[in-house]
């Protein structure tokens, strides 16, 4: 695997300068199906993902980013090898057990928003608080809804806001419980490039000023500029690991993924 970087991003750094990951592939093996027809999506991943850290996913269609998001949170499960969320493997964990952790540790934004139509925004934005039985710290929310513009909108439903609005409500509702990592699968694939620019704004903001851990999956070249890393998948294999990316040195990976 390429690395730009001095330090071991996939390991978390040495231990007197890196926190221990808050999330963690070891081994991971993904297989859809059986037999002749069986793909492997995930071919043996291992990938950790420090605190704090702004992570972009990149990969052609198909190399196995959605798969690796969905794994990696407990959505579905590994075929072989582990997933962690802190110390926690998922693996071991009961089908209840995963759905308690994904409220309260996990947040999880998907490309097409997954908002619940007859629900207000403020609804949509506290329902796995509210599922979770715990009740939002209120300045938080009203932090977030400002800093996300969505204060004059709380009351509207999903049909009455705009694409770039329904994904910041998403967001505001991953981010809202301070969970351990947020993964986003694309979340500025649905949205024109202004829209997105904001949404990226955000997000980078959230990990930098607010410590937030974030994986993002994307296959554009200028929001992985927006994170601090961008690692690379290739036919469910890790193959590079860029520290810093821009724009230019993402498309230049891309290339030598593609070759
Ligand atoms: P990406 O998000 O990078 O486009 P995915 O993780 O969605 O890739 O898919 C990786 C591979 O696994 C692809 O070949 C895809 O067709 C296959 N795959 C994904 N989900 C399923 C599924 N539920 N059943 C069968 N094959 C799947
Ligand atoms: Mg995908």
């Amino acid at each position: 695997m390429r690395t730009s970087s001095t330090r071991d991003q996939a390991t978390g750094g040495s231990p007197d300068e890196s926190p221990a990951p808050v999330a963690r592939l070891v081994g991971a093996v993904k297989t859809y199906g059986s037999g002749p027809g069986a793909v492997r999506a995930l071919n043996g991943v291992d990938v950790a993902f420090g605190a704090g850290a702004f992570t972009a996913v990149m990969g052609p269609s198909g190399s196995g980013k959605s798969t690796l998001l969905h794994c990696g949170v407990g959505l579905d499960r590994l075929t072989e090898g582990t997933a962690l969320i802190g110390g926690t493997d998922l693996g071991l964990l009961r089908d209840r057990e995963l759905t308690l952790l994904r409220r309260t540790r996990v947040g999880f934004v998907f490309q097409a928003f997954n908002l619940i139509p007859s629900l207000s925004a403020r609804e949509n934005i506290t329902l796995p608080l509210d599922l979770a039985g715990r009740a939002p710290d209120q300045g938080f929310f009203d932090e977030l809804i400002g800093a996300l513009g969505l204060s004059s909108r709380l009351a509207h439903r999903p049909s009455e806001l705009s694409g770039g609005q329904q994904q910041r409500v998403a967001i505001a509702r991953a981010l809202l419980g301070r969970p351990d990592i947020v993964f986003a699968d694309e979340p500025t694939g649905n949205l024109d490039s202004r829209a997105g620019a904001e949404v990226l704004a955000f997000l980078r903001h959230a990990a930098r000023e607010r410590g937030q851990s974030i994986v993002m999956v994307t296959h554009d070249p200028v929001a992985a500029g927006y994170a601090d890393r961008a690692v690379f998948l290739s036919d469910g294999n890790l193959v590079a690991d860029l520290a810093a990316p821009t724009r230019e040195s993402v498309l230049a990976e891309l290339q030598q993924v593609a070759s």
